[in-house]
């Protein structure tokens, strides 16, 4: 199975992964946590996508598509892979496509995640972030327990630097609207992009998303 999420930033593209990555025993590709881990290196390279990230701009086409491609080249993306941040702009969604068309890999579902703007800023400025897993917590609806990450103990959270309402409302939402909207109807003219309101439960949504999958 090889899946796409697609939403703006806050959607809860991430947690939606996750929990549909394991259901599917597949791996998650998120292209954040892939460049924020390549951020961290203490080199050129990571100072310049530590600066882009905290600053909520994109880092280029060429590049992302480089770490993709080599991504799912491994092992372990043989049976499939969900793509979590990635394609993020036209561009990278037909470098994907030049990608997949030599491995004769189809797309199997896009899933769009909606959620309104107001929703989206208390994700953005609450978000707790395991240190460990990564799992997705929020200071205000669902707090990192005092005991910690109940999916693996960690006992400390990770703050990231774009999280804020000025990087996400000035920047990221914009480069959203700007660059990576366009692919919904890119998709949708394709039929293979499903919708889900992202407003509920994470648990909820999940029951939904699992549901579609499993009819395909
Ligand atoms: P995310 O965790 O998906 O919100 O991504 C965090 C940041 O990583 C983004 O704001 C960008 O700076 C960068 N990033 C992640 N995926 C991409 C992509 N496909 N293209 C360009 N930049 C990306």
């Amino acid at each position: 199975m090889h899946v796409i999420f697609l939403g703006p930033p806050g959607a809860g593209k991430g947690t939606q992964a996750k929990i549909l990555a394991k259901k599917l025993n597949i791996p998650h590709l998120s292209t954040g946590e892939i460049l924020r881990i390549m951020s961290s290196k203490n080199n050129y390279i990571g100072k310049s996508l530590k600066d882009i990230i905290k600053k909520g701009l994109l880092v280029s086409d060429e590049l992302i598509t480089t770490v993709v491609r080599e991504r799912i080249l491994l092992e372990d993306c043989q049976h499939g892979f969900i793509l979590d941040g990635f394609p993020r702009t036209l561009i990278q969604a037909k470098n994907l496509e030049d990608i997949l068309k030599k491995q004769n890999i189809k797309i199997n579902t896009v899933i769009k995640i909606d959620v309104n703007e107001n929703i989206l800023i208390q994700r953005i400025s609450g978000r707790q972030v395991c240190k460990k897993c990564n799992k997705i917590y929020n200071k205000y609806f669902n707090p990192f327990p005092k005991n910690g990450c109940i999916d693996c103990g960690e006992k400390n959270i990770i703050i990231r630097s774009d999280d804020n309402e000025n990087a996400f409302k000035k920047v990221r939402l914009k480069k959203y609207n700007e660059e990576t909207k366009p692919l919904v109807e890119y998709y949708d003219k394709k039929n293979n992009l499903v919708r889900f309101d992202g407003s509920g439960s994470a648990t909820e949504i999940a029951e939904k998303i699992i549901k579609t999958i499993k009819s395909i």
